[in-house]
């Protein structure tokens, strides 16, 4: 999808902003010689932004406004060392909450909708900015955080909740606990908007069908304002994204070349009206695709596919580039296992092995199982894993990112 005419004013804009400001992305830019863009080329020769650039601005090197107008900031965790430090203007915190706002209307949602916030306020810009969009819609907010899974139920059930915005780990937890205590009819849930973290289908399917809701995936990231930049319609046909706050590209992750539209690479994001921390180019790791044509929902706002993974989880196994999707995708086949499973990679006697176990949800020959399985992924990526079927209920389970994939061949 090529940057239009009003976008490349308003990225021009933007550059203009980053070098008046001398922030760090100015800067940068500055170096590069390009402070201005006339045409779709002219953009692509635009130097990307990464993760790393952020931290080396710390801890203010991003503020593009003048500091009377930042009124906040949030921080993305890094799991390495120096975090990054995203200032908002009072504008960008308004912006935010009307694209939230629109997730929820996308979803249906509507101010006479009880709305429960799980996720964590704080630094991170995942519960507050449920919070601004639920209020900016006019819906009332029950702004639990996250964790405290008895008071979570009992809020649940005494006002009668009607959406659960949540991680799909927590859902599923949610979902498992109502199950146990025998609650189901107590539950007034008809929606859950799932954010951060990647899922199976199948785990979807399941936190559906046990809590008997309709499931939205809702796109976002710290860097670029938070969750609520992207989401399905009831369709479900990708996530619609809001293409007048920002510009998306879809790259080769090796070559940097942008893909044409329809195929898989790495979601790049430039911030089109952003004025605390406007980014260019911004590489953000996940793997997606455009999907082209209208969706039957007739809204305008293109589409990008559910988010397929991160780049860096691409993983080469005996020689064969490997998603973990690839892998969840076989699995969802089988009725007789659970959306839960884990990978392990390791290097033993000079050869790469994966495990893969799965969860068994009822009665069957667990030998039986793993070599139907194993057969079935051999036939998708191209090698035969060791698979083990374990009981119900023994793999992990997390209240935040459930790390799905070990790869403990270079710990
Ligand atoms: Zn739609």
């Amino acid at each position: 999808m090529e940057i239009n005419q009003k976008q490349l004013e308003q990225v021009n804009d933007r550059i203009k902003a980053l070098v008046k400001a001398e922030s760090f992305y100015g800067k940068k830019l500055e170096e590069a010689g390009i402070t201005e863009v006339h045409s779709a080329e002219d953009f692509k020769k635009l130097p990307f932004s990464e993760k790393n650039d952020l931290r080396e601005a710390y801890p203010l090197g991003l503020m593009t406004a003048p500091e009377s107008e930042i009124v906040r900031i949030h921080s993305s965790s890094g799991t390495t060392g120096t975090p990054v430090i995203i200032p908002y203007t009072a504008k960008d915190v308004d912006d935010w909450a009307i694209m939230f706002k629109r997730c929820y209307e996308t979803a249906g949602i509507t101010n006479m909708d009880r709305i429960q916030i799980t996720p964590g306020y704080g630094l991170w810009t995942a519960g507050i900015g449920f919070q601004n969009g639920a209020e900016k819609l006019g819906a009332m907010v029950i702004p639990m955080g996250p964790g405290n899974t008895d008071k979570q139920l009992e809020m649940m059930q005494n006002l009668k909740s009607t959406v659960l915005c949540s991680t799909s780990s927590y859902a599923l937890l949610l979902s498992e606990e109502i199950e146990k205590r025998g609650i189901k009819d107590k539950i007034h849930l008809k929606k859950g908007v799932i954010g951060s973290e990647r899922w199976s289908a199948k785990m979807r399917e399941r936190i559906a069908t046990e809590l008997g809701i309709e499931l939205y995936d809702i796109y976002g990231l710290t860097e670029i304002y938070g969750p609520g930049i992207g989401i399905n319609c009831k369709y479900n046909t990708g996530m619609h994204y809001w293409d007048d706050y920002l510009y998306l590209e879809i790259i080769d992750p090796k070559t940097g070349e942008n893909v044409p539209d329809g195929e898989i690479g790495e979601i790049v994001i430039t911030t089109l009206v952003k004025e605390g921390a406007p980014l260019i180019r911004y590489r953000t790791h996940d793997l997606s695709r455009i999907i082209p044509g209208e969706c039957p929902c007739g809204s305008k706002f293109p589409r990008i596919d559910v988010i397929m993974g991160r780049t860096d989880d691409m993983m080469k196994i005996k020689g064969v580039n490997v998603f973990p999707k690839q892998i969840e995708e076989v699995l969802a086949e089988f009725k007789e296992i659970s959306s839960e499973y884990q990978i392990r990679i390791s290097h033993l006697d000079g050869k790469d092995t994966m495990r893969i176990y799965v969860e068994s949800t009822g009665d069957v020959d667990f030998a039986n199982l793993s070599k139907r399985i194993a057969e079935r992924v051999k036939s998708r990526i191209g090698f035969t894993p060791i698979v083990k079927v374990v009981e119900i209920g023994v793999l992990p389970r997390s209240m935040k990112k459930t790390a799905r994939v070990i790869d403990e061949r270079y710990q």
